[in-house]
Protein backbone atom coordinates (compact mmCIF):
# COMPACT_ATOMS: atom_id res chain seq x y z
CA UNK A 1 0.00 0.00 0.00
CA UNK A 2 1.78 3.04 -1.17
CA UNK A 3 2.44 5.84 2.03
CA UNK A 4 -0.13 8.11 3.26
CA UNK A 5 0.39 11.84 2.00
CA UNK A 6 1.20 14.46 4.70
CA UNK A 7 -0.27 17.51 3.83
CA UNK A 8 2.14 20.38 5.40
CA UNK A 9 0.41 23.06 2.99
CA UNK A 10 -3.22 22.55 4.43
CA UNK A 11 -1.97 22.17 7.71
CA UNK A 12 0.32 25.22 7.79
CA UNK A 13 -3.41 26.83 6.46
CA UNK A 14 -5.03 25.14 9.43
CA UNK A 15 -2.60 26.58 11.59
CA UNK A 16 -2.73 30.02 10.26
CA UNK A 17 -6.19 30.40 10.45
CA UNK A 18 -6.45 29.08 14.43
CA UNK A 19 -4.37 32.32 14.81
CA UNK A 20 -7.34 34.65 14.16
CA UNK A 21 -8.72 34.90 17.37
CA UNK A 22 -5.29 35.35 18.93
CA UNK A 23 -4.72 38.34 15.92
CA UNK A 24 -7.75 39.88 16.88
CA UNK A 25 -7.28 39.85 20.93
CA UNK A 26 -4.18 41.45 20.14
CA UNK A 27 -5.61 44.12 17.62
CA UNK A 28 -8.72 45.05 20.46
CA UNK A 29 -5.37 45.93 22.75
CA UNK A 30 -4.04 48.00 19.84
CA UNK A 31 -1.66 45.63 18.91
CA UNK A 32 -0.59 44.50 15.46
CA UNK A 33 2.39 41.80 15.63
CA UNK A 34 5.28 42.80 13.49
CA UNK A 35 8.04 40.97 11.78
CA UNK A 36 11.39 42.27 10.52
CA UNK A 37 13.26 40.24 7.89
CA UNK A 38 16.99 41.46 7.34
CA UNK A 39 18.17 40.40 4.02
CA UNK A 40 21.83 40.59 3.34
CA UNK A 41 23.00 39.86 -0.59
CA UNK A 42 21.22 38.21 -3.32
CA UNK A 43 20.65 34.83 -2.60
CA UNK A 44 18.01 33.97 -4.97
CA UNK A 45 16.20 31.23 -2.73
CA UNK A 46 16.91 33.64 0.30
CA UNK A 47 14.87 36.15 -1.13
CA UNK A 48 12.01 33.70 -2.13
CA UNK A 49 11.58 32.57 1.57
CA UNK A 50 11.71 36.07 2.74
CA UNK A 51 9.01 36.83 0.31
CA UNK A 52 6.97 33.77 1.31
CA UNK A 53 7.31 34.80 5.20
CA UNK A 54 6.29 38.62 4.22
CA UNK A 55 3.06 36.87 2.17
CA UNK A 56 1.96 34.53 5.45
CA UNK A 57 2.44 37.29 7.26
CA UNK A 58 -0.13 39.88 5.76
CA UNK A 59 -2.09 36.30 5.27
CA UNK A 60 -2.41 35.97 9.03
CA UNK A 61 -3.00 39.85 9.69
CA UNK A 62 0.29 40.54 10.62
CA UNK A 63 2.47 43.49 9.60
CA UNK A 64 5.60 42.43 8.00
CA UNK A 65 8.53 44.91 6.82
CA UNK A 66 11.95 43.79 5.08
CA UNK A 67 15.54 45.22 5.83
CA UNK A 68 17.85 44.99 2.41
CA UNK A 69 21.53 45.10 2.78
CA UNK A 70 23.87 44.48 0.00
CA UNK A 71 26.56 41.75 -0.50
CA UNK A 72 29.26 43.68 0.50
CA UNK A 73 27.21 45.14 3.69
CA UNK A 74 29.79 46.40 6.88
CA UNK A 75 28.95 44.58 9.83
CA UNK A 76 28.42 47.74 11.74
CA UNK A 77 25.51 48.71 9.70
CA UNK A 78 23.51 45.36 10.34
CA UNK A 79 24.63 46.00 13.91
CA UNK A 80 22.77 49.69 14.07
CA UNK A 81 20.22 48.06 12.36
CA UNK A 82 19.38 45.02 14.65
CA UNK A 83 19.65 47.68 17.45
CA UNK A 84 16.86 49.93 15.85
CA UNK A 85 14.69 46.47 15.83
CA UNK A 86 15.33 45.84 18.40
CA UNK A 87 14.40 48.81 20.43
CA UNK A 88 11.14 49.75 17.68
CA UNK A 89 7.89 48.84 19.73
CA UNK A 90 5.85 47.83 16.48
CA UNK A 91 8.31 44.83 15.76
CA UNK A 92 7.93 41.92 17.72
CA UNK A 93 9.43 39.55 15.72
CA UNK A 94 13.04 40.18 13.96
CA UNK A 95 14.58 37.15 11.64
CA UNK A 96 18.09 37.50 9.66
CA UNK A 97 17.63 35.18 7.01
CA UNK A 98 20.46 32.88 6.64
CA UNK A 99 22.96 32.16 5.01
CA UNK A 100 24.79 35.80 5.25
CA UNK A 101 27.37 36.70 3.22
CA UNK A 102 30.03 34.37 3.77
CA UNK A 103 32.26 37.43 5.55
CA UNK A 104 29.65 37.52 8.41
CA UNK A 105 29.57 35.13 10.99
CA UNK A 106 25.93 34.00 11.59
CA UNK A 107 25.95 32.89 15.14
CA UNK A 108 27.71 36.64 15.82
CA UNK A 109 24.96 38.64 13.87
CA UNK A 110 22.29 36.36 15.57
CA UNK A 111 23.64 37.08 19.46
CA UNK A 112 22.49 41.31 18.66
CA UNK A 113 19.10 40.23 18.54
CA UNK A 114 16.75 40.68 21.83
CA UNK A 115 16.29 37.17 22.69
CA UNK A 116 12.37 38.27 23.54
CA UNK A 117 11.93 39.15 19.41
CA UNK A 118 14.30 36.22 18.37
CA UNK A 119 11.23 34.45 16.73
CA UNK A 120 13.49 32.44 14.66
CA UNK A 121 14.97 30.96 17.87
CA UNK A 122 18.28 30.62 16.84
CA UNK A 123 19.73 32.72 20.03
CA UNK A 124 21.86 31.04 22.08
CA UNK A 125 19.62 32.12 25.05
CA UNK A 126 16.35 30.40 23.05
CA UNK A 127 18.61 27.54 22.60
CA UNK A 128 19.82 26.99 25.88
CA UNK A 129 15.54 27.00 27.20
CA UNK A 130 15.33 24.28 24.37
CA UNK A 131 18.11 22.45 26.04
CA UNK A 132 17.10 22.84 29.55
CA UNK A 133 13.28 22.60 29.24
CA UNK A 134 12.13 25.68 29.45
CA UNK A 135 9.91 28.33 27.95
CA UNK A 136 11.47 30.84 24.73
CA UNK A 137 11.11 30.40 20.85
CA UNK A 138 11.65 27.13 19.10
CA UNK A 139 12.86 27.33 15.64
CA UNK A 140 10.23 26.84 13.42
CA UNK A 141 11.42 23.91 11.47
CA UNK A 142 11.60 21.50 14.11
CA UNK A 143 8.41 22.56 15.41
CA UNK A 144 6.89 22.40 12.48
CA UNK A 145 8.26 18.78 12.02
CA UNK A 146 6.89 17.67 15.52
CA UNK A 147 3.23 19.27 14.64
CA UNK A 148 3.50 17.55 11.61
CA UNK A 149 4.01 14.01 13.21
CA UNK A 150 1.44 15.00 15.74
CA UNK A 151 -1.35 16.03 13.19
CA UNK A 152 -0.39 12.65 11.18
CA UNK A 153 -1.03 10.46 14.53
CA UNK A 154 2.69 9.17 14.41
CA UNK A 155 3.33 7.60 18.25
CA UNK A 156 7.04 8.82 19.58
CA UNK A 157 7.11 7.63 22.77
CA UNK A 158 9.46 4.50 23.06
CA UNK A 159 9.92 5.22 19.22
CA UNK A 160 13.31 5.26 17.30
CA UNK A 161 13.49 8.50 15.34
CA UNK A 162 16.51 9.45 13.39
CA UNK A 163 17.77 12.34 12.01
CA UNK A 164 19.78 12.60 9.07
CA UNK A 165 21.75 16.31 9.83
CA UNK A 166 22.97 17.74 13.02
CA UNK A 167 22.27 21.54 12.11
CA UNK A 168 21.64 24.26 14.46
CA UNK A 169 18.77 24.97 13.07
CA UNK A 170 17.11 21.72 12.54
CA UNK A 171 18.89 18.41 13.01
CA UNK A 172 20.34 19.60 17.08
CA UNK A 173 16.85 20.83 18.19
CA UNK A 174 14.47 18.59 16.65
CA UNK A 175 16.75 16.13 18.16
CA UNK A 176 15.87 17.65 22.19
CA UNK A 177 12.17 17.98 21.14
CA UNK A 178 11.75 14.71 19.95
CA UNK A 179 13.61 13.65 23.55
CA UNK A 180 10.76 15.37 25.01
CA UNK A 181 8.44 13.53 23.38
CA UNK A 182 10.13 10.23 24.52
CA UNK A 183 11.60 9.35 21.23
CA UNK A 184 14.71 7.18 21.11
CA UNK A 185 17.06 9.67 18.89
CA UNK A 186 19.72 9.14 16.72
CA UNK A 187 21.62 11.68 14.46
CA UNK A 188 22.97 10.80 11.81
CA UNK A 189 25.70 13.05 10.03
CA UNK A 190 28.36 13.03 6.86
CA UNK A 191 30.68 10.60 9.34
CA UNK A 192 28.24 8.57 10.37
CA UNK A 193 29.22 5.06 9.01
CA UNK A 194 26.67 2.39 7.55
CA UNK A 195 23.86 5.45 7.39
CA UNK A 196 21.53 2.78 5.97
CA UNK A 197 21.95 -0.04 8.56
CA UNK A 198 20.91 3.07 11.04
CA UNK A 199 18.09 4.72 8.85
CA UNK A 200 16.53 1.28 8.67
CA UNK A 201 16.39 1.02 12.52
CA UNK A 202 13.78 4.25 12.54
CA UNK A 203 10.29 3.97 12.68
CA UNK A 204 10.02 7.70 12.25
CA UNK A 205 13.15 9.12 10.03
CA UNK A 206 13.79 12.76 9.45
CA UNK A 207 16.14 13.83 6.35
CA UNK A 208 17.85 16.99 7.40
CA UNK A 209 20.84 16.43 5.00
CA UNK A 210 20.63 18.66 1.97
CA UNK A 211 21.18 16.18 -0.61
CA UNK A 212 19.38 15.80 -2.98
CA UNK A 213 17.24 11.85 -2.80
CA UNK A 214 20.02 10.71 -0.14
CA UNK A 215 17.30 8.72 1.47
CA UNK A 216 16.24 5.60 -0.65
CA UNK A 217 12.95 2.87 -0.45
CA UNK A 218 16.33 0.82 0.75
CA UNK A 219 17.03 2.50 4.01
CA UNK A 220 13.94 2.72 4.99
CA UNK A 221 11.89 0.21 7.48
CA UNK A 222 8.73 -0.82 5.88
CA UNK A 223 5.99 1.20 7.54
CA UNK A 224 8.04 4.60 9.03
CA UNK A 225 7.20 7.66 8.92
CA UNK A 226 9.40 9.86 6.72
CA UNK A 227 9.53 13.51 6.90
CA UNK A 228 11.34 15.18 4.55
CA UNK A 229 13.40 18.67 5.50
CA UNK A 230 15.58 18.99 2.28
CA UNK A 231 14.77 21.77 -0.49
CA UNK A 232 17.37 20.57 -3.32
CA UNK A 233 17.34 22.80 -6.60
CA UNK A 234 18.03 20.25 -8.84
CA UNK A 235 20.01 21.06 -12.17
CA UNK A 236 17.02 21.36 -14.58
CA UNK A 237 15.64 24.22 -12.28
CA UNK A 238 13.27 22.14 -10.13
CA UNK A 239 13.30 21.17 -6.54
CA UNK A 240 13.69 18.06 -4.72
CA UNK A 241 13.69 16.77 -1.00
CA UNK A 242 16.27 14.61 0.74
CA UNK A 243 14.21 11.78 0.16
CA UNK A 244 13.59 10.10 -3.25
CA UNK A 245 9.77 10.44 -2.77
CA UNK A 246 9.05 7.46 -5.76
CA UNK A 247 11.01 4.64 -3.87
CA UNK A 248 10.41 5.20 -0.06
CA UNK A 249 6.56 6.07 -0.44
CA UNK A 250 6.07 2.69 -1.57
CA UNK A 251 7.99 1.29 1.69
CA UNK A 252 6.80 4.21 4.26
CA UNK A 253 3.48 4.24 6.29
CA UNK A 254 3.55 7.97 5.73
CA UNK A 255 5.55 10.94 3.89
CA UNK A 256 5.77 14.26 3.78
CA UNK A 257 6.11 15.88 0.19
CA UNK A 258 8.98 18.27 -1.36
CA UNK A 259 7.29 21.13 -2.00
CA UNK A 260 3.94 21.24 0.41
CA UNK A 261 5.33 19.20 3.47
CA UNK A 262 7.78 20.80 5.98
CA UNK A 263 8.51 24.14 3.83
CA UNK A 264 5.00 25.76 4.27
CA UNK A 265 4.83 24.44 8.50
CA UNK A 266 8.44 26.55 9.11
CA UNK A 267 6.81 29.62 8.11
CA UNK A 268 2.99 28.77 10.16
CA UNK A 269 5.46 28.47 13.23
CA UNK A 270 7.35 31.56 12.62
CA UNK A 271 3.97 33.31 13.06
CA UNK A 272 2.82 31.68 15.63
CA UNK A 273 6.45 33.10 17.60
CA UNK A 274 5.90 36.19 16.26
CA UNK A 275 2.31 36.47 17.59
CA UNK A 276 3.74 35.02 21.00
CA UNK A 277 5.96 37.53 21.03
CA UNK A 278 3.53 39.75 20.86
CA UNK A 279 1.16 38.84 23.98
CA UNK A 280 4.24 38.81 25.84
CA UNK A 281 5.13 42.22 24.83
CA UNK A 282 2.17 43.59 26.30
CA UNK A 283 1.81 40.68 29.01
P1 LIG B 1 23.38 22.08 6.86
O1 LIG B 1 23.66 23.09 7.88
O2 LIG B 1 24.15 22.05 5.58
O3 LIG B 1 23.50 20.65 7.56
C1 LIG B 1 23.40 19.47 6.83
C2 LIG B 1 23.63 18.29 7.74
O4 LIG B 1 23.49 17.11 6.99
C3 LIG B 1 25.04 18.26 8.35
O5 LIG B 1 24.95 17.86 9.71
C4 LIG B 1 25.76 17.23 7.51
O6 LIG B 1 26.76 16.52 8.22
C5 LIG B 1 24.65 16.28 7.14
N1 LIG B 1 24.91 15.60 5.89
C6 LIG B 1 25.28 16.14 4.70
N2 LIG B 1 25.46 15.18 3.78
C7 LIG B 1 25.22 14.00 4.41
C8 LIG B 1 25.26 12.64 3.99
N3 LIG B 1 25.61 12.32 2.74
N4 LIG B 1 24.97 11.70 4.89
C9 LIG B 1 24.62 12.01 6.16
N5 LIG B 1 24.57 13.29 6.62
C10 LIG B 1 24.87 14.27 5.74
O7 LIG B 1 21.84 22.12 6.39
P2 LIG B 1 20.52 22.63 7.16
O8 LIG B 1 20.52 24.10 7.23
O9 LIG B 1 20.29 21.83 8.39
O10 LIG B 1 19.44 22.20 6.07
C11 LIG B 1 19.28 20.87 5.66
C12 LIG B 1 18.31 20.83 4.50
O11 LIG B 1 17.05 21.28 4.94
C13 LIG B 1 18.66 21.72 3.32
O12 LIG B 1 18.22 21.12 2.13
C14 LIG B 1 17.86 22.97 3.58
O13 LIG B 1 17.56 23.69 2.39
C15 LIG B 1 16.62 22.38 4.17
N6 LIG B 1 15.87 23.27 5.04
C16 LIG B 1 14.54 23.30 4.85
C17 LIG B 1 13.76 24.08 5.66
C18 LIG B 1 12.28 24.06 5.43
O14 LIG B 1 11.60 24.95 5.87
N7 LIG B 1 11.76 23.03 4.78
C19 LIG B 1 14.32 24.85 6.67
C20 LIG B 1 15.70 24.77 6.88
C21 LIG B 1 16.46 23.96 6.06
P3 LIG B 1 28.07 17.23 8.84
O15 LIG B 1 27.60 17.94 10.07
O16 LIG B 1 28.97 16.08 9.16
O17 LIG B 1 28.60 18.14 7.79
Amino acid sequence: MPAILIDGKSLAADVRASMKNRVEALAARGVRPGLAAILAGNDPASRVYVRNKARACEETGLRSETHEFPDDVAEAALRERVAQLNADPRVHGILVQLPLPRHLDSSRVLAWISPAKDVDGFHAENLGALVQGRPGFVPGTPAGVIRLLEHAGVALAGKNATIVGRSTIVGKPLALLLLQKDATVTICHSRTENLAAVTRQADVLIAAAGRAKLITGGMVKAGACVIDVGINRLPDGKLAGDVDFASVSAVASSITPVPGGVGPMTIAMLIVNTIRAAELSIA
